[in-house]
């Protein structure tokens, strides 16, 4: 069996439309979602997702670059092509190149699994459990609305719910400027003093409102300094978080062992880590409680399923990166993984399923049922992508948002 041929798209649905759902940072642009198909001469054909917000064109071209090393080779051997991948060009690791190969990686895997006439996670060893927990996005401007956004994923079974106010950086973010011209992000000025101060009063209300049995996290989305972080890790203490998300940025990993030191809050890294060893020290230090990796972005299944298994032995569990940038093959991909593994902790979650354009273009992204996801029972990985459909949405330029401080300072996003 060998590959004969690798197909790349680019689909942006949402730039067309908007729709209910996707956060609204995404509707200026949209998101480009990057596809990957190989095809091989025995006709089986695999899907997989290479999407790096606001990078998408990089992962293309490398992923075209790759293209000629792949045709020819037996697509059944997955942990050699990735190591070949990995090699192949010297300059190994980083985003870009990663997501390239996570984009193949799970075609693979789709492959195998439609050759076996198995699901994915029956190949990585089966299911460890019935779902896989999700968490969903409740935002609002004051406490009050935040509270009744919490209640509403409450009332549809979601078990746990991330909760903003005013988005990332919350009341911290004191003005927005429009782009210098059409095409070019924003820019919002943030300053941590506000946002130190009312999130804590956040989820005292939510407390007040919701009680202490509900699971509810937040993301500092890598806004604070490792000294504020701690402050806020500490005075989120008596709210019970399921976790504090991303608390500092990554250049600052090695402060989380100071922040740790500071507070029992459990704390999640690594949305935007994509080699293992970035997270390797995370767990043989024992730094975090949560890894928050996503296939998509460290190498793809076979790596991924790496990764948590060297997290299993420090007790550290997995909270894949899910937003909406993280389109429905990868999504899959995350939950055949996490289907899979012992250490599985929640997965963040975007409902593609209820957005019709989303379903006619991945017939179908994976389901979810009283606040779990479920992989689709098909074989491989149950998700499958629509060429001619896709015609219709085409690439739109998409830059991230801004963030200084307000004396000019460039802060990041
Ligand atoms: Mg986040």
């Amino acid at each position: 069996m060998r590959i004969e041929d690798v197909k790349v798209f680019v689909v942006n649905p949402i730039a067309a439309e908007k729709f209910e759902g996707i956060g609204h940072l995404y509707r200026r642009g949209g998101i480009n979602y990057v596809v990957v198909k190989v095809l091989t001469d025995e006709g089986v054909y695999g899907v997989g997702e290479g999407t790096l917000h606001a990078s998408e064109l990089a992962v293309v071209a490398t992923i075209n670059h790759l293209k000629e090393l792949l045709i020819g080779k037996d697509p059944r051997n997955t942990e050699d092509i990735w190591n070949f991948l990995h090699r192949a060009t010297y300059w190994r690791g980083g985003p870009i190149f990663k997501t390239a190969i996570a984009a193949i990686d799970m075609a693979l895997w789709d492959i195998k699994g439609k050759l076996a006439n198995m699901p994915v996670y029956q190949l990585l060893g089966g299911a460890c459990r019935k779902g896989v927990l999700v968490y969903r996005h409740a935002d609002g401007r004051d406490p009050k609305e935040v509270v009744e956004n919490v209640r509403k994923w409450l009332e549809q079974g979601y078990k746990v719910v991330r909760a903003q106010m005013g988005g990332y950086g919350g009341s911290g973010k004191l003005r927005h400027e429009p782009a210098e011209r059409e095409g070019l992000p924003a820019t919002t000025y943030f300053e941590p003093t506000r946002y130190l101060l009312e999130v804590p009063k956040l989820f005292e209300y939510l407390r007040s409102e919701l009680g202490m049995e509900v699971e509810l996290l937040h993301d500092v989305h890598e806004q604070l300094s490792p000294i504020e972080a701690a402050q806020l890790a500490k005075r989120l203490e008596p709210y019970r978080l399921f976790f504090l998300e991303d608390p500092v940025s990554p250049e600052h990993k090695e402060a989380l062992a100071f922040i740790r030191s500071q507070t029992t809050t459990p704390l999640a890294i690594g949305e935007i880590f994509c080699d293992r060893e970035q997270v390797l020290p995370l767990f043989v230090n024992r730094w975090i409680d949560y890894i928050r990796i996503a296939p998509m972005h460290v190498g793809g299944i076979t790596e991924a399923k790496k990764i948590m298994t060297l997290a299993e032995p420090f007790g550290v569990k997995s909270a894949f990166h899910g937003a909406a940038d993280l389109g429905p093959i990868s999504q899959a991909a995350a939950i055949h993984v996490q289907m899979s593994i012992p250490n599985c902790g929640v997965q963040e979650w975007t409902d593609f399923r209820s957005i019709q354009v989303f379903c006619d273009l991945f017939p179908t992204p994976c389901e979810v049922r009283d606040g779990y996801a479920y992989p689709n029972e098909a074989p491989g990985l149950g998700i499958d992508f629509n060429e001619a459909l896709a015609e219709r949405f085409p690439y739109s330029p998409v830059y991230m948002p801004q963030i200084r401080r307000t004396d000019g300072t460039v802060h990041g996003y």
